[in-house]
Order: structure tokens, then C-alpha cells, then sequence
């Protein structure tokens, strides 16, 4: 399971529509039009998408810190 770092869907690899592969990694996209919004401003999606990664991950460290 991935996510499309678009539209925020997930889905599965070989579902894709359409994958681009950028700065080494490989994103996947639920419809072609969701890929041509990516190729367009791909630095706007990365930034998006590592954003929540790393928001996930400091969310794990304040309950750690709690127990
Ligand atoms: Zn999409």
C-alpha cells in the first residue's frame, strides 16, 4: 500500500495509473491526472507528503516521552 501524494489516496502498487519516479523514489498515482498534477510541481508534493511523515513520527516521541 502507498500513497498518492496528490490527492492523499491510498492504494496499491500494481493499481497505480500511472508511477513517477523522483529524487530516487518512486510516488504513485491513483489517475493519470494525479501524475501530471505531480510532474508539474513535484517539490510541492514531496514536501507535503514528508511533512506528514514527519509529523506521524513526532506524534510517536510525545507518547514516548509520556510513558
Ligand atoms: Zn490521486
Amino acid at each position: 500500500m502507498v500513497k498518492d501524494p496528490v490527492c492523499g489516496m491510498n492504494i496499491e502498487e500494481e493499481q497505480a495509473a500511472g508511477t513517477c519516479r523522483y529524487q530516487g523514489r518512486t510516488y504513485y498515482f491513483c489517475a493519470p491526472g494525479c501524475k501530471r498534477e505531480f510532474e508539474q510541481e513535484p517539490e510541492k508534493y514531496v514536501h507535503k507528503l514528508l511533512n506528514e511523515i514527519h509529523v506521524h513520527n513526532s506524534n510517536i516521541q510525545t507518547k514516548e516521552n509520556q510513558q
